[in-house]
C-alpha cells in the first residue's frame, strides 16, 4: 500500500486502536496494536507520527463513548492529521452506517484512512465500494459475537449459575458470588421492618436521607427505590433472571413477555426471611398509590381516552401525567401528556366555584346534591326498604334451615340460600353506599365552606385532596372530571388553559 503515499514532505500519521473489553489478554492486544503502528509509521522515512488514540474496554457497536476516537477527529478538523492507519475496518467502527459516516467525514478534512488488514485506502476509486462491503460483514460478525454472549448468559441462567454483574444493595461480589454486605443490609432490614410497621415508603425514605444514609450511586432516597427493593426478590435469597434484554438495536427493554425469565430460589444468602418478604410485599400493594409516593394526585388520574392510569413523569423540569398505553405506542392511545399544574389550577378553580356557590349564593350547588341524596334515602324510604328486605331475606334462610333440618326441601336448600345471602350482600352494600355518600358529601361541605378563594396553585389543598377525591379523569388538551367520594361528578375546561399558557410563551418569546 506504500505506492499510493508518495509526498515530497512528511506526512503527519495518527493510529488509531481498540479493543472491546477490559481482560488482561486484550489489554496486550492493545499495547501490541499500538507498537505495530508505531513500528509502521517510524520504518517509513516519508511519515511522521501525529500521535496514537487508543480506546479500551468499549464495545465496538456503537461509536459514542469512544473518546479516543472522538479526540481523533477533533484534531483531523484542526488539520493536525493527514492519514489515519487502523488495523482492520472492525477495530474502527462495527456499524456500517458509523464505519461510512466516519470515513466520509475524515474525507471532508482531506484525511484518508488506510485499513492495513484489508488494504482498503479511503478516498482511492474503489475505496468506498469496498468499505461499504466490509463494513457489512463487520456489523455482521459484531451481532454474531452478542448473539453468542447471550446465548452463554442464558444457558447460566437456566442452569442457575449466572451471578448479577453488579451487587444489588445489601450485598457485594465476593470471588463471584453475591455476599451480604452488613451495613447495607442493616438498611435493608429496617425498609422491610418499617414497610410492615405501616410507615409509608416515602416517610421511609425520607427518614433514610436524614440520617445521611447514601444510596449505591450515592445518589438521595426516593419512593422508587424503597419499592425496587420491597419487590427484588433477591432479598430472600432467590434470583430472578432476564428482567430486562437488549434488543436487535443494542437498546436495553423491560422484559414484558418477550423473553423467558428465570427464578432460582436460595440462590444466595437471603437478608430478610420469606414470612417478613410476603408480608411487606402485601402491606406495600395495600397501600393506595397517593399514600407511597406522599403525592396527592398519584394514582388517581386516569386517562379518559382509553382507560389506562396516567403516570406522574418529569420531563424538562416540569411535572407531566402521561397515559400508560400512550406511552408504550402511540396506536395504543393518542394522549398527549398534560402538565400536572394544569391539573392543580383546573381543581382550583372547580374548588373555587364550589365555595362560590356555597358562601355567596343561596341554596349552593352542594346543599341541592345533600338534599338529592337525602331524599334518596329518607323521602322515599329506600333506607328503610332495604332495612325490610334484609329482614325478610334473613326470616326466609331461617325458614328454610327449619325445613331442612326436618327432612324436607333439602335439595333446594343449598341453592335457595346461597342466593338469598348474595341478595342479602347486594342489599347491605346498597345501604352502605348512601350512608357513605352522605357522610362524604358533609365532609365536602364543611371543606368548601371553610375554603378561602384563591388563584394561587401553591394553595392547593395537598392533604385534602385524596380524601376528598377518588379519581381524575383526563382528556389531556381538554377536560378534568373530577370523581368526588361522595359520587358528585365535575368538568373543568383545560383547553384555555393551555392556549393562554402558550399565549404567554409566545409573548414572552
Ligand atoms: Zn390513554
Amino acid at each position: 500500500m506504500n505506492q499510493n503515499i508518495a509526498q515530497s514532505e512528511k506526512q503527519r500519521v495518527a493510529v488509531y486502536c481498540r479493543v472491546s473489553t477490559v481482560l488482561p489478554s486484550q489489554r496486550l492486544s492493545a499495547i501490541s496494536q499500538q507498537n505495530h503502528g508505531r513500528n509502521t509509521v517510524l520504518n517509513a522515512p516519508t511519515r511522521e507520527l501525529a500521535g496514537i488514540y487508543a480506546d479500551s474496554g468499549v464495545s465496538g457497536v456503537s461509536r459514542n463513548g469512544r473518546i479516543s476516537l472522538q479526540r481523533m477527529v477533533s484534531d483531523c478538523k484542526a488539520g493536525k492529521i493527514d492519514l489515519v492507519l487502523t488495523k482492520s475496518v472492525s477495530r474502527l467502527a462495527r456499524n456500517t452506517t458509523d464505519c461510512l459516516e466516519l470515513a466520509r467525514t475524515l474525507l471532508t478534512f482531506g484525511v484518508h484512512i488506510v485499513f492495513e488488514k484489508e488494504n482498503i485506502r479511503t478516498g482511492s476509486a474503489d475505496g468506498e465500494l469496498m468499505l461499504s462491503i466490509l463494513a457489512c460483514f463487520a456489523e455482521e460478525e459484531s451481532r454474531s459475537i452478542s448473539e453468542n454472549l447471550k446465548w452463554g448468559i442464558r444457558k447460566r441462567f437456566a442452569s442457575g449459575s449466572y451471578q448479577p454483574s453488579v451487587a444489588p444493595f445489601g450485598y457485594r461480589k465476593s470471588d463471584g458470588r453475591l455476599a451480604i454486605e452488613p451495613e447495607e443490609a442493616a438498611v435493608v432490614r429496617s425498609i422491610f421492618e418499617g414497610l410492615i410497621n405501616g410507615t409509608p415508603p416515602h416517610v421511609i425514605a425520607a427518614g433514610l436521607n436524614e440520617s445521611r444514609v447514601a444510596t449505591r450511586r450515592g445518589a438521595a432516597w426516593s419512593y422508587t427505590q424503597i419499592r425496587s427493593i420491597v419487590n427484588n426478590p433477591v432479598y430472600m435469597g432467590d434470583l430472578l433472571c432476564q428482567k430486562t434484554y437488549t434488543d436487535e438495536r443494542f437498546c436495553q427493554r423491560l422484559n414484558r413477555g418477550m423473553l423467558d425469565r428465570y427464578y432460582h430460589e436460595n440462590h444466595h444468602e437471603p437478608i430478610v426471611d420469606r414470612k417478613t418478604f410476603a408480608l411487606a410485599a402485601s402491606v406495600f400493594e395495600q397501600i393506595p398509590c397517593h399514600a407511597r409516593t406522599g403525592h396527592p394526585l398519584c394514582g388517581r388520574v386516569v386517562c379518559a381516552v382509553c382507560g389506562c392510569p396516567m403516570f406522574r413523569r418529569q420531563s424538562k423540569g416540569a411535572h407531566t401525567f402521561v397515559c400508560a398505553s400512550a406511552r408504550r405506542h402511540s396506536a395504543y392511545c393518542h394522549s398527549k401528556p398534560e402538565r400536572e399544574s394544569t391539573i392543580r389550577a383546573a381543581f382550583l378553580t372547580l374548588l373555587n366555584k364550589l365555595a362560590f356557590s356555597q358562601q355567596y349564593t343561596q341554596g349552593g350547588i352542594l346543599n341541592g346534591y345533600i338534599a338529592h341524596i337525602a331524599a334518596q334515602e329518607i323521602g322515599k324510604g329506600d333506607a328503610a326498604a332495604i332495612a325490610a328486605a334484609q329482614e325478610r331475606s334473613r326470616m326466609e334462610r331461617a325458614a328454610l334451615a327449619a325445613e331442612a333440618m326436618a327432612g324436607h326441601n333439602t335439595a333446594q336448600y343449598h341453592d335457595r340460600c346461597r342466593a338469598l345471602l348474595a341478595g342479602e350482600e347486594r342489599l347491605r352494600r346498597e345501604a352502605d353506599r348512601l350512608h357513605c355518600c352522605t357522610e362524604q358529601a358533609e365532609r365536602l361541605r364543611a371543606f368548601v365552606e371553610t375554603w378561602r378563594i384563591t388563584g394561587d396553585v401553591a394553595d392547593f389543598p395537598d392533604e385534602a385532596f385524596p380524601n376528598l377525591v377518588s379519581q381524575v379523569r383526563l382528556v389531556s388538551g381538554s377536560s378534568a372530571t373530577f370523581c368526588f367520594a361522595c359520587g358528585l361528578t365535575l368538568t373543568e375546561d383545560i383547553t384555555n388553559r393551555a392556549t393562554k399558557k402558550e399565549k404567554t410563551g409566545d409573548q414572552k418569546a
